[in-house]
């Protein structure tokens, strides 16, 4: 007999729940074990260099997370929101980010740094490499790889169980303007 398995689909908001859950534990687990060997942000003399060097940036997300970042993107003044769709778009322009979306080398200044006051979505819906990265001295005290990586997983398939087969994840920059 031949068995066929079903995919089994789950409404946004409770993958959103799932999400915003997986990311506050991930986030948790990073200041507890590895945060305190890295530099200070709070007294770093290159702020936001980390978000903005076109050479660096590389952050991927999938649909589910494009959704959380735009809902807080809504959450903002009109003007504001105009502001950040007008960077998006720019930068996918500038950076030619639509023809590259599968390619993983592709690097980008982040649209969502604010020179005032940093990541917009540093407490509501921060990816989950920028949640990992911190500047380290030394090598060893870096959070493993596979920490991050089975995190983007489970956000992978749940985005997967979301919105069905809906291609890799993108650059962050297109994954919004298709959303915007
Ligand atoms: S991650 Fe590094 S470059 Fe970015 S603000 Fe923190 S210390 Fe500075
Ligand atoms: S999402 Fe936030 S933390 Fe990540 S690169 Fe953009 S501004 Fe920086």
């Amino acid at each position: 007999m031949h068995c066929r398995q079903e995919m089994r689909f789950i409404g946004e908001k409770t993958a959103l729940e799932r999400l915003a859950d997986i990311r506050s534990r991930f986030a948790e687990g990073i200041r507890r074990d590895f945060e305190h060997a890295a530099k200070d942000c709070l007294t770093c003399e290159t702020k936001g260099v980390c978000c903005l060097d076109a050479h660096f940036v590389n952050v991927r997300i999938t649909r589910l997370e494009a959704v959380a970042i735009v809902r807080e993107i809504e959450r903002l003044p009109a003007e504001s929101q105009a502001s950040i769709r007008r960077k998006i778009l720019d930068t996918v322009e500038r950076f030619g980010l639509e023809n590259a979306a599968e390619d993983n080398q592709q690097t980008y200044a982040c649209p969502l740094f604010e020179r005032d006051t940093g990541c917009l979505v540093h407490h509501t819906a921060k990816p989950l490499p920028c949640i990992a990265h911190a500047c380290y001295e030394r090598k060893e005290d870096l959070p493993p790889d596979e920490l991050l990586q089975e995190r983007e997983v489970r956000v992978f398939e749940l985005s997967r169980r979301t919105y069905g087969s809906d291609g890799l994840p993108k650059p962050l920059p297109v994954a919004l303007k298709h959303l915007l």
